[in-house]
């Protein structure tokens, strides 16, 4: 009766499944989780979109996947600029001539060069044996200890001087005064939340949902009946782990109302200092230039992952990646399989990447 199970309807398995309508095949999407989405799903509280798995700004330089996207909703402008809040002090993000004119007082480019260049020099770090000292190396002690150093250690769990060198490889500095955290031609938000471009991009007939059903309670059915499925689960899992688990980071979401306008003024602001024990504290309606009477804001708190957690960041050191290369052998021998998206690949994406990557699979699908 199907052509397709897609088994996730997240990002990739959305993608797939509205392209595969398009060309006329039927689809069956399951997922386990009780709404369609995967990670980039909002749900509407106090008439606020709700990003329920943490902040999601949409940005890209591909003209491509912009207009495709597009296809399905309408952005507003928002820009995302987030604020560092180091023990009440308040610092923009990324650096740049702002940041440096609040911790220094510099106000030309040449004064915060020379600055950044002079703090550097007193540490005389030559060849960085951790992550404490590649980060003094490229920014110097007092961004370092102000932005970096207490956000890194909660985020990993672990202290800096721990931590190996290669996860800071650069960091990004702007010598102007421009708060606009990325560098891509496009970026927004969805006028209306992100779960409106699944809904539109599963509203087709030749496709059925079903939520709350997971994969593997009837995984060999569904491998005996479907021709051919496409799975954006985690992929150690599909294989039983028979090779060992992949590692995550994780992260724990503390969602509150408060009775309150604004609450912060911004839509992200990061906890840099070590005493806080989140990374970041997200106020909604700010994502959408809301001008509800109340607000919504979530707490972001970094967690170690075990084995049954939400797996939210794959961990991809030598180990990981050198697991995922067995399982990936693995599932090329499963012709009538097509693993997608971060867990099937294991493998970060952001939206805009796994958008071209669902669009590759389907290119290769409909060639
Ligand atoms: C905290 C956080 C912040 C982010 N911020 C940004 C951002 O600002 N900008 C950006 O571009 N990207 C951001 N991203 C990345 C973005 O979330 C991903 O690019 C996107 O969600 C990936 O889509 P996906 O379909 O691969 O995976 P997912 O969204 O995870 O979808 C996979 C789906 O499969 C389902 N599933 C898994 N196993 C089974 C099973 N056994 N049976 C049935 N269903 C199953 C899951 O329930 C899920 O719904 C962020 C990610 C995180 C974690």
């Amino acid at each position: 009766m199907y052509d397709y199970l897609v088994v996730g309807s997240g990002l990739f398995g959305s993608v797939f499944a509205y392209e595969a309508a398009k060309r006329g095949k039927r689809v069956k999407v399951i997922d386990k989780r009780p709404h369609i989405g995967g990670n980039i799903y909002t749900e509407e509280i106090e008439g606020i979109n709700v990003h329920k798995y943490g902040a999601h700004i949409f940005h890209t330089n591909d003209k491509r996947i912009w207009e495709y996207i597009n296809g399905f909703v309408e952005f507003n402008r928002y820009t995302n600029s987030p604020v560092a809040n180091y023990k009440g002090e308040i610092y923009n993000l990324p650096f740049n001539m702002n940041t440096f004119n609040k911790l220094w007082g510099v106000i030309t480019p040449a004064d915060a060069k020379k600055k950044i260049e002079e703090q550097k020099a007193s540490y005389h770090i030559e060849k960085p044996q951790n992550l404490e000292e590649q980060a003094i190396s490229l920014i110097g002690p007092d961004v370092y200890e102000k932005l970096v150093k207490g956000y890194t250690e909660k985020q990993w769990g672990r202290k800096a001087t721990e931590l190996p060198s290669f996860i800071i490889r650069r960091l990004p500095v702007r010598y102007t005064y421009d708060n606009n955290y990325f560098n891509d031609k496009y970026q927004g938000i969805p006028i209306g939340g992100y779960t409106k471009i699944i809904e539109k991009m599963l509203e087709s007939e030749l496709i059925d949902v079903e939520l709350n059903t997971d994969f593997f309670m009837n995984k060999d059915q569904y491998l005996a009946e479907f021709p051919k499925i496409v799975y954006t689960g985690m992929i150690d899992q599909f294989f039983d782990y028979q090779y060992g688990v992949l590692e995550y980071r994780s992260l724990k979401f503390e969602t509150e109302v408060i009775e309150e306008e604004n609450y912060q003024g911004n839509a992200v602001v990061n906890y840099t200092d070590a005493e806080t024990p989140y990374t970041r504290i997200i106020e909604h309606k700010h994502f959408e230039f809301g001008t509800q009477s109340k607000t919504v804001i979530t707490k972001e708190y970094p967690k170690q992952w075990k084995k049954g957690d939400e797996p939210y960041y794959p961990m991809n050191d030598d180990k990981n990646n050198e697991l995922y290369k067995q399982y990936k052998e693995l599932a090329s021998s499963y012709q009538n399989i097509i693993f997608g998206g971060r867990l099937g690949m294991y493998k970060y994406f952001d939206m805009h990447q796994v958008i071209a990557a669902a669009l590759t699979a389907v290119e290769k699908e409909f060639a």
